[in-house]
């Protein structure tokens, strides 16, 4: 068994981007600018975008972190998403989710500028990325496949299944996974809260994408000899033991899953600072494209 390191792998993106960065700034050409917002003080969103914003100086990256109060109303969000639309500046806007309950995430994601969508969850980015254009992919989905790619993992004519079928995940990753290109060329399925059968089902991948949000869910008895398992999950589970009261834990339970795995990701430290890594990809080509 073989860890998929994205803790390695980001950092190797992150150097790249550095890299290409200083010669951006050589050559006299624009600096990569992330726009944060962040809204209200949920801890998890805390810290990812505060993940992303030290990625952003890490690299050499222009970031401004906005925070607006959890009572902000839409109009006064969609106004702000708005001049950051029309700031050149700027490359690339993300806004934090999850939104307060008053705010309609849909809106939101739809005020973005589909050039400066580094998230990728404009219907438009989405729309291309199926479609094969040049766009910018969502951020989860697309570091995953940097840590297949680095990996090598083969794909062509392999299983995969994934587990959840949300837009910034799931359904993204299946897109990518069956495309017509590496890393793709997969035979997909994408399992669901509906679907019956999933063990059986997750017993004939060579690949499982575990994406449901459900703390060590994938048991090794889901799992065949030699699959390649990336797990996605983030949930927050108490622990006492803990000084900060929680402890992180993943979709796979991964301590009787591993033995059984070609490569397997942790938690923390598989895909999630692949996402920032892919961000930051994101960030970086916004600015290029203006050149
Ligand atoms: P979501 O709640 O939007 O979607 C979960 C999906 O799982 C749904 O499509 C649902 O149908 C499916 N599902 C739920 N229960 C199931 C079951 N018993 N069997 C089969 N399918 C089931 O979640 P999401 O936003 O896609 O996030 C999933 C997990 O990934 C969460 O833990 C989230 O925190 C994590 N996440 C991690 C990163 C990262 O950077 N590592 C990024 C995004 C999300």
């Amino acid at each position: 068994m073989q860890l998929l390191d994205g803790k390695i792998v980001s950092q190797s993106v992150k150097d790249r981007l550095k890299v290409l960065t200083e010669e951006r700034i050589q050559e006299g050409k624009k600096v990569p600018h992330l726009a944060a917002i962040l809204i209200g003080n949920n801890g998890a969103s805390e810290t990812y975008v505060g993940s992303k914003v030290k990625s952003c100086a890490e690299i050499g990256f222009k970031s401004t972190l906005i925070r607006l109060d959890e009572h902000i109303s839409e109009n006064d969000l969609l106004f702000k998403i708005n001049e950051l639309n029309d700031d050149f500046d700027v490359d690339g806007i993300l806004v934090q989710l999850p939104l307060p309950k008053h705010i309609e995430e849909r809106k939101v994601i739809e005020t973005i500028l589909a050039s400066k969508d580094v998230d990728g969850f404009h219907p438009e980015s989405v729309g291309r990325m199926v479609q094969g254009l040049p766009a910018f992919y969502p951020a989860t989905p697309y570091g995953i496949l940097l840590l297949l790619e680095h990996y090598e993992i083969d794909t062509i004519g392999k299983h995969a299944v994934v587990i959840g079928r949300s837009n910034i995940v799931g359904r993204p990753i299946s897109i990518m996974l069956s495309k017509n290109e590496y890393p793709g060329n997969c035979t997909v399925t994408v399992c669901h809260s509906h679907t019956p059968n999933l063990k059986e089902i997750c017993l004939q991948a060579d690949i499982i994408i575990a994406a449901l949000g459900k703390p060590e869910f994938l048991k090794a008895d889901m799992v065949k000899e030699g699959a390649v398992v990336v797990d996605v999950g983030i949930t927050r589970v108490a622990d006492p033991s803990k000084k900060s009261g929680f402890t992180i834990k993943g979709d796979v339970d991964f301590d009787a899953v591993a033995p059984k795995c070609s490569y397997i990701t942790p938690v923390p430290g598989g895909v999630g600072p692949m996402t920032i890594a892919a961000l930051m990809m994101n960030t970086f080509k916004a600015c290029a494209a203006k050149d």
